[in-house]
């Protein structure tokens, strides 16, 4: 099948890669001529792991391919991935004005038959627009399906290949015939492809969302009963989630969840609720926790220093929201060195991949290690943000050596408390006594 994905992000480029991975002929389109220029040159612009390899095999064989031209790249393609971004708009709701002015040059230039499928995070009711948008100059026929994306930035790969399931919105057969012909590769193993109409599609991926994001700021609640209660999250988290109705998964206590999708599809759905006259309390009780919980590690690095954090240089490990990714929106770790800066400190870090982000943000008021144990030179503390595997478990000399304190703040409970105690650390973490 010919397939044109228009935005070559982190959704539209796995999206591309993976589809033609299956045979498919893809052509990604992006407005960002160095994006494209690159990804033409076998560059990749996003790390993300196993990518990369099949990215190459695929451009080597002719199945994908690059522009940033439009009408070029959809050119007799049967379905047309949309994959744009939707960041919040001034009041919260998802801004559409990429996905509609894309939908407005297609109806352009359309002059077939075509499947237009909405893989953007999207609110209810965007396929109808994406649907007017197209006929405001395009008569002819085809339909608008909702297939919103559920993969994982750092198992991207994995995720799009092997979905748990795939969910498409449409109510047009032969639509419906399209999408599970393209699909069925990907659902050997019996894992569904759920049809339903579009606007619950939609409104499945902000609820998918929204109770992720809601089982991470209960436990951070948790987690914050647990240090003044003087019990442990590791126990609590242990205790609750091997019952299966709650399950393991996204129980473990941090400093807030972070990245492109969970804070704005939990604020865009808390808005569109708000528009048809529904306060969606529990969510907006999990922005305000989770707003807390990004700078909680602050408190307890001041009151370990008398409450002065003004002249004081920090050891970060971790920029990345989460690991195994280079992607910084709305990580907690710059929140954590804004709230540094603004106090008067001076901050050393190191993440495995998302340094150059970080550097194009804030150019020389952050110092950039080498690696990380070089950020921990003449530092006063170390502060952790993000659990990359390589922090779990380092040279604890090489620390001991470097810093001038021995003190850690863990945002991502990585060390055994008992074990870093016996080191001699003071050792601060999420929901766990410190040990000092
Ligand atoms: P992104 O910012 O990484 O990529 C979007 C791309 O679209 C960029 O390369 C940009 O240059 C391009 N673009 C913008 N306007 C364009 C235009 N007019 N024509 C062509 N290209 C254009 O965003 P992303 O993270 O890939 O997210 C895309 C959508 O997928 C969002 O709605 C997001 O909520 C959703 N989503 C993201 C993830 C994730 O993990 N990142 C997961 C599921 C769903």
């Amino acid at each position: 099948m010919k397939i044109a994905v228009v935005g070559t992000g982190y959704v539209g480029l796995v999206t591309g890669t993976c589809f033609a991975e299956t045979g498919n002929y893809v052509t990604c389109i992006d407005i960002d001529h160095r994006k494209v220029e690159k990804l033409s040159n076998g560059q990749i612009t996003i790390y993300e792991p196993g990518l990369e390899k099949i990215f190459l095999r695929n451009l080597k064989e002719g199945r994908l391919d690059f522009t940033t031209d439009l009408a070029s790249g959809i050119k007799d393609a049967a379905i047309i991935f949309l994959a744009l971004p939707t960041p919040p708009g001034e009041d919260g709701s998802a801004d559409l004005k990429y996905v509609l002015g894309v939908a407005r040059d297609l109806g352009k230039i359309l002059t077939d038959y075509v499947v237009v499928v909405d893989k953007s995070t999207v609110p209810v009711g965007t396929a109808e627009k994406v649907h007017a948008a197209i006929s405001e100059n395009y008569n002819g026929p085809f339909d608008v399906v909702s297939n919103p994306e559920f993969l994982r930035e750092g198992v991207a790969v994995d995720d799009f290949m092997k979905p748990d399931r795939v969910v498409v919105g449409t109510r047009s057969e032969r639509a419906r015939k399209s999408m599970t012909e393209l699909y069925a590769p990907f659902v050997r193993s019996g894992n569904p492809v759920i049809f339903m109409d579009e606007r619950s599609a939609e409104l499945t991926k902000y609820a998918a969302n929204s109770f992720l994001a809601t089982k991470i700021s209960f436990m951070n609640e948790v987690a914050q009963l647990c240090e003044r209660l003087g019990a442990d999250v590791d126990m609590v988290r242990r205790g609750i989630g091997s019952d299966d109705r709650i399950g393991k998964r996204f129980l473990f206590p941090g400093i807030g969840y972070g990245g492109s999708c969970f804070p704005k599809d939990v604020q865009a759905l808390v808005k569109s609720s708000g528009e048809v006259g529904y306060e969606f309390k529990i969510l907006e009780a999990v922005m305000d926790v989770n707003e807390r919980q990004k700078l909680h590690l602050i408190p307890k690095v001041s009151q370990y220093f008398g409450g002065e954090l003004a002249g004081k240089h920090f050891a970060l490990w971790g920029l990345a929201f989460k690991p195994n990714t280079d992607d910084i929106r709305e990580a907690p770790a710059l929140y954590m060195i804004d709230a540094l800066l603004e106090a008067g400190a001076t901050v050393s870090a190191f993440d495995p991949e998302a340094m150059a982000n970080v550097k194009a943000l804030y150019g020389d008021r952050v110092k950039f290690a080498e690696n990380q144990y070089d950020a921990l030179e003449s530092a006063d503390a170390l502060l952790i943000a993000t659990e990359w595997n390589e922090f779990r478990t380092p040279d604890f000399m090489r620390i001991v050596k470097s810093l001038k304190n021995k003190a850690i703040f863990d945002g991502r409970n990585l060390f055994d408390v008992d074990a870093v105690k016996e080191l001699g650390f003071h050792y601060e973490s999420i929901g766990r006594a410190p040990s000092k």
